[in-house]
């Protein structure tokens, strides 16, 4: 029989990887004070917000990033442009003659590879700097030193994100949410990076603001060649703009697959509750709603096992609650961690 799941196989992946994490962990200590050690008997916490990810993104693809509120999206996206630096685990940038780099989160170059877009515009650009402030940095950063030529870039990129020349004197509270994305994406893409983490950029905007900045990351991708980690919670904005998805839960990656392969072929529990809960108005294509039990439990102390089996539908018992499943290659490109499929 016709095996139809290796249409999905997606060409950037016979590439080597641009990033890669390797067993990445992020924790977060909280400390008690000697006062609360003392009197009330209390220890440090330890939030495990990431947890031994390994992952691969591709030179030139988006890969969306998807799970619930607290799953360590956002947390990954930013060790990845260390913006934390990793517990335990190696990050790894392919250099440009295809060797791996492990650059320290300090180093000049790192910055000027990797970027971020954060989720809300109103709080990421500093209110008293003029957009000139703001996008001069990275520019001079990257050697920009003569401030004609600086204003002249500035500019230009401006324009290129859809705001007008005459704006390089104005400042955030005079643009409007999408407008102020734009700035944001201009201040991005000035560094000349390869890789960028897109952090919920559009969910703070209007739906009809929401298609405008998708649009313009997808022609700057094709334009200076970027990559994109993309983290949303919305399923239809990561359908429409990712080569490739990987469901995060609690810290760890689930499964991850090329888009059209998820959506159509979702092997995980944890991501067939999450599609079954995307609003369809084709009957053809709607799912059979899956109700999950219960709240995404603590990653201060995360079940053993599976993290997944409080709340599985599927639970195969004590294997589930006892042993970590390990990821398994269900169809071409398509991993799946879940005992259903060892
Ligand atoms: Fe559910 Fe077990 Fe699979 Fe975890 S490993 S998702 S508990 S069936």
């Amino acid at each position: 029989m016709e095996n139809t799941k290796l249409e999905t196989r997606n060409p950037k992946l016979k590439q080597k990887p641009l990033v890669e994490a390797k067993g990445l962990k992020k924790y977060f200590v909280i400390r008690a004070s000697l006062l609360a050690r003392l009197l009330l008997r209390k220890q440090d916490i330890v939030v495990q917000a990431v947890d031994g990810v390994d992952l691969q993104i591709m030179p030139g693809e988006t890969l969306g990033l998807v799970g619930e509120s607290g799953c360590g999206k956002t947390t990954l996206g930013r060790v990845l442009v260390r913006l934390y630096e990793p517990t335990e685990g190696q990050i790894l940038f392919r250099g440009d003659v295809g060797q791996d780099v492990i650059l320290p989160y300090n180093a000049p170059d790192f910055h000027r590879m990797a970027q971020i877009i954060f989720q809300n515009p109103y709080s990421s650009l500093n209110p008293r700097k003029t957009v000139r402030d703001i996008v001069s940095v990275p520019l001079r950063k990257r050697g920009l030193t003569d401030p004609l030529e600086r204003d002249e870039e500035v500019m230009r990129l401006l324009e290129r994100v859809g705001l007008s020349r005459r704006h390089i004197d104005s400042y955030p509270h005079q643009f409007s949410g999408g407008q102020r994305q734009r700035i944001s994406v201009a201040r991005a893409v000035a560094m000349r990076p390869r890789f960028i983490v897109a952090d919920e950029p559009v969910s703070s905007l209007d739906v009809s603001i929401q298609a405008q900045v998708i649009n313009l990351l997808e022609e700057l991708q094709d334009e200076f060649d970027l990559t994109y980690l993309f983290i949303s919670h919305d399923l239809s904005v990561v359908h429409y703009i990712s080569d490739r998805v990987a469901v995060m839960y609690l810290g760890k990656i689930v499964e991850q697959a090329p888009t059209a392969e998820l959506f159509a072929h979702p092997q995980h529990p944890y991501t067939q509750a999450l599609l079954a809960a995307i609003p369809i108005v084709d009957k053809e294509y709607r799912r059979t709603r899956i109700i999950l039990e219960g709240v995404v439990p603590s990653p201060i102390n995360p079940p053993s096992g599976c993290r997944f089996h409080p709340r599985c539908f599927r639970k195969l018992g004590a294997l589930c609650e006892g042993e970590e499943p390990q990821f398994i290659e269900v169809a071409p490109d398509h991993q799946v961690a879940c005992h259903l499929f060892s």
